[in-house]
């Protein structure tokens, strides 16, 4: 197996998404205004075992991977064992040395058998974790571990052997690349014992977040609520500021303890490195980027972003303060326990009394779902004839025979959380989702099925290739669908509405913002998530400093301040999911950023937008039907990891860069609104003066 590939799947990779508690959800990721995913939905069922990182596996981007099958293999290998052999011919032709030919052709052989190894075993794997997903018993887990530890020591044998080649000098730039993907073992890369410690310290931390519980404020006898659902629904629907501070000061009360943990867990996950190679984990989370100037791009970014965010952040607060009076102050940082978020990092949940224009209703679509008596299978029919109305591929007969799209009523515990699933052998894929009729689900339907589209327009690359082109391409796929699929112009098409909803462009302020609450807000989160833990590990942030160091970017990148004072003894980084499970965070943001540049070029292709034509905005495109929109998203969908994400980028965008603009284009009409308010209302944008102290030395 794909070492690297190996490594992700040791990485409980849910995905995260941003919001919306709903709580099914998940590989997704990340739709949020509607639906969405959120890891911290990943099942928090107390029932449910701590499972060991090294468990699950295949999820999330798992997901990302797949395998051969027969015929079509073959064909692919003999395709590939043609192309190589071109290569090798020129550079005969040109001269090159004798002694590299024929490592190369040694490499060769040696591929084609770590390739039939890498996708037999991703099958054998994946099929483990999803048994235990999809039913949750002691002996499913057993076996999954089982198949875990085998599946591990196999990849780090046949790793062993690889890095025996001198890849580097391959003049073969597919050998070249295949070999490299496979040269990073990741944590697999530590010495046994440690490689153990390391896995026990993250599913450690896990699992004490899995299980953290908090008292009521109002019956403090009452000390049962988890986060999944009763903390989540405190959070998303109380408008008392006392209740929203006790709930979210307690579950950072509960979740601090795994500080100790998070501290051996920096430091093993450095050695894991460095034992690949790099300088520190950071070197190697960001490596899959393959560009020295990565950090910088992403800055870049978020400066390009910025003014947009500060217009909405001046906004909510001058709302809250009409909602909350002094609490919220006229021109600090907004208090994090009232954004409706455990981690104010989406605000989609304060929408009801913050809306452009709250007397401007549009339809509930969700009524409008269960009227016209769609089902879970249908809304993923549905979702489908979105994907093959652009030529696109259907969903193949595996996936409807083995897919769970509705929790299953026989009274088995499994993880809810929506994921997607390829099994490696180019016939099976699967979507895991309890799908509810309701917008959300039928919206995050579009987003899983973004990523069974992606595994099966890569499914015949080598299985080194089978994943995103990065690991924000994954997530951006199904949102670029859900982006057309939910105007009204494509709802309408569809028959859901029969015309589009009264009042306009009051409606479209509104929609627009609610979209906004928790993409744009969503956006300097996603950012500040890794960048302090890239200190971390970089060393440059200590143990003595992680909690004020993280408020510090909270406040300077977010404008968000803590409900209370804080300090070195508290730990609040890790009251997020993704900090404790090892899971980096900057897919969330990529993604993002370039669904909408995905979106707008698709849009363009299509004729449905045009910058210069009033009358075609980007947030009012559907690319429904188009199928040179669709050919184009399937080019870039074809070629997975096969190139650096650039060039993927390029074959639909014409772009080399990740560019924010889409974003802004999309979100254009919103901005201007926003502005125009916030001048009306004298309102400040920005803030300064944090009054929350975070202390350095803990307190006596
Ligand atoms: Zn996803």
């Amino acid at each position: 197996m794909d070492p690297e590939e190996f490594q992700r799947l040791l990485d409980i990779d849910v995905e995260d998404v941003a919001s919306i508690p709903s709580d099914n959800e998940s590989y997704a990721s990340d739709f949020d205004a509607n639906g969405e995913e959120l890891d911290e939905n990943f099942q928090h069922n107390n029932d449910l075992k701590p499972i060991p990182s090294i468990l699950i596996t295949f999820h999330v981007y798992l997901c990302a991977k797949g395998l051969h099958h027969s015929s079509v293999k073959m064909k692919t290998l003999k395709i590939l064992v043609f192309v190589l052999n071109s290569i090798s011919l020129l550079s005969k032709v040109y001269g090159s040395d004798p002694a590299i030919e024929e490592e190369e052709a040694r490499a060769r052989a040696f591929l084609k058998i770590l390739n039939e190894k890498t996708w037999t075993r991703n099958n054998k794997g994946t099929i483990a974790a999803w048994n235990y997903a999809s039913n949750i018993t002691d002996y499913n887990l057993k076996e999954q571990i089982r198949v875990s530890a085998e599946i591990a020591k196999e990849v780090k044998e046949d790793w062993k052997e690889l890095t025996k080649f001198n890849y580097n000098t391959f003049i073969d730039y597919d050998l070249r690349r295949q070999f490299k993907k496979y040269s990073i073992l990741g944590k697999a890369a530590l010495p046994d014992d440690k490689y153990v410690k390391l896995e026990k310290i993250v599913s450690d931390m896990e699992s004490a977040y899995a299980t953290a519980k908090i008292c009521s404020y109002h019956n403090k006898t009452d000390c049962s609520l988890s986060l999944e659902p009763e903390i989540t629904k405190i959070l998303t629907s109380s408008r008392d500021p006392e209740e929203l501070k006790h709930v979210w000061v307690e579950w950072r009360k509960k979740t601090k303890t795994v500080k100790p943990l998070f501290i051996d867990y920096v430091k093993y996950s450095n050695e894991a490195a460095r034992l690949n190679n790099f300088t520190s984990n950071t070197e190697y989370w960001l490596y899959d980027y393959e560009s020295p100037t990565f950090v910088d791009e992403i800055e870049k970014l978020w400066r390009q972003l910025k003014p947009l965010y500060l217009q909405l952040h001046a906004y909510v607060r001058h709302k809250l303060r009409q909602r909350y009076g002094e609490v919220v102050s006229e021109k600090g940082p907004i208090p994090a326990h009232l954004l409706g978020n455990m981690w104010a990092q989406t605000w989609g949940h304060v929408a009801d009394f913050t809306l452009p224009y709250p007397k401007v209703k549009g339809p509930n679509y969700s009524n409008l779902l269960a009227k016209q008596e769609y089902t879970p299978i249908k809304m993923f029919q549905e979702a489908e004839r979105f994907f093959v109305s652009l030529n696109l591929t259907e969903m193949p007969p595996l996936f409807w025979k083995n897919s769970i799209l509705e929790k299953p009523k026989d009274g088995r515990d499994l993880v809810c959380h929506a994921s997607a699933w390829d099994f490696y052998d180019q016939k099976d894929f699967r979507i895991k989702q309890c799908t509810d009729v309701t917008f959300e689900d039928f919206i995050t339907a579009h987003h899983e099925m973004g990523h069974i589209q992606y595994y099966l327009q890569y499914k015949s690359q080598p299985v080194a290739y089978r994943e995103g082109a990065n690991d924000g391409f994954h997530e951006a796929v199904g949102d670029v669908m859900a982006l057309s699929v939910a105007t009204s112009k494509h709802l309408k098409k569809i028959g859901l509405i029969d015309s589009e909803p009264a009042n306009k462009d009051q409606n479209d302020i509104n929609e627009l913002y609610q979209m906004g609450l928790d993409k744009i807000a969503f956006l300097p989160f996603a950012y500040l998530m890794d960048l302090w833990r890239w200190q971390v590990f970089d060393g440059k942030i200590t143990p003595e400093e992680y909690n004020c160091k993280w408020w510090d970017y909270r406040y300077n990148i977010q404008g968000i301040e803590p409900p209370v004072d804080r300090s070195e003894l508290d730990f609040d980084p890790a009251s997020k999911y993704h900090i404790v499970a090892d899971v980096p965070y900057l897919r969330y943001f990529i993604s993002y950023v370039i669904q909408f540049q995905f979106h707008r070029a698709a849009c363009e292709i299509a004729g449905e937008y045009d910058p210069n034509d009033l009358t075609k905005p980007l947030h009012k495109c559907d690319i429904y039907q188009n199928t040179k929109a669709g050919n184009a998203i399937g080019k870039m969908l074809q070629m997975g990891s096969s190139r650096p994400w650039r060039e993927a980028m390029e074959a639909l965008t014409g772009q080399q860069n990740m560019d924010a603009s889409g974003l802004l284009e999309y979100f254009r009409p919103l901005y201007k609104w926003l502005e125009t308010e916030n001048q009306k209302n004298n309102v400040y944008i920005g803030w300064k003066i944090c009054e929350k102290k975070c202390t350095k030395v803990p307190l006596q």
